[in-house]
């Protein structure tokens, strides 16, 4: 009677061992997997951006994430920012235009690395937290601000933030003339105002976003905005 008692006592051990073994090697492999998990989890069903259509039209927003191989070759313009160099000629002409008529551009933000990104992302979370908002509350307001790391078009170094110079022009010059006339020069206004519920940005009269001449030429005059046009074309 006793041996038994024993024998099941060393069973029951060993399933409490087992079971302690299981649920760490759980936790360890769900660590690892978290930040990516919980990353795609809050971004819908995450998917990887694709190039089927070219570089210049990859489709980077909340659900589609920029590809891990995604390389990119910078220039750096003259006041420290960067955008990828395919882009930088038609960027230069369309500054220089600018200027010849009277507008005076300067990109506020253009290539961002992961780093930055994040930089940005934590930033925005601080100043909700200093407004007395939760951990949780002040993450899911930071989200309607700021991309995720690997959401953001700036990642790629296609996208550009347009403001004036501060001293010659005002915003509102520089935006009207960028929604006029970007598109010769292959950049695109990626947020519009009308079309918020599509990209589930807000409007954004800074952000442009190169698509090259071709693409900017028909998104301009069919006032698709990049998800309706590449989701055209597949
Ligand atoms: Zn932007």
């Amino acid at each position: 009677m006793r041996q038994k008692a024993r024998k099941n006592r060393r069973h029951g051990k060993r399933i409490v061992l087992t079971l302690l073994v299981l649920i760490l090697t759980i936790s360890a492999v769900l660590a690892v997997a978290n930040q990516t998990v919980l990353q795609d989890f809050l971004h819908f069903n995450a998917s990887v951006a694709s190039m089927e259509h070219g570089w210049n039209l990859i489709l980077v927003n909340g659900e589609y994430k920029i590809p891990k191989d995604w390389k990119v070759e910078l220039t750096e313009l003259s006041n420290g920012q960067s955008v990828d160099s395919r882009i930088y000629p038609d960027l230069q002409q369309m500054f220089d235009d600018m200027r010849t008529q009277g507008v005076y551009p300067v990109v506020a933000s253009g290539y961002r690395t992961a780093k930055k990104q994040q930089e940005l992302m934590d930033e925005k979370v601080n100043s909700f937290l200093a407004q007395g908002y939760s951990k949780s509350e002040a993450k899911s307001e930071a989200k309607k601000w700021v991309a995720g790391v690997g959401y953001s078009e700036h990642q790629t170094g296609l996208a550009v933030d347009i403001n004036a110079d501060g001293a010659n022009s005002s915003g509102q010059q520089v935006y009207a003339w960028l929604a006029d006339n970007a598109w010769k020069y292959g950049f695109i206004l990626r947020y519009p105002e009308d079309k918020t519920e599509i990209t589930k940005t807000d409007y954004e009269p800074w952000h442009y976003r190169y698509v090259g001449k071709e693409a900017a030429k028909e998104i301009y005059e069919s006032g698709l905005c990049l998800e309706e046009y590449i989701g055209m074309m597949n």
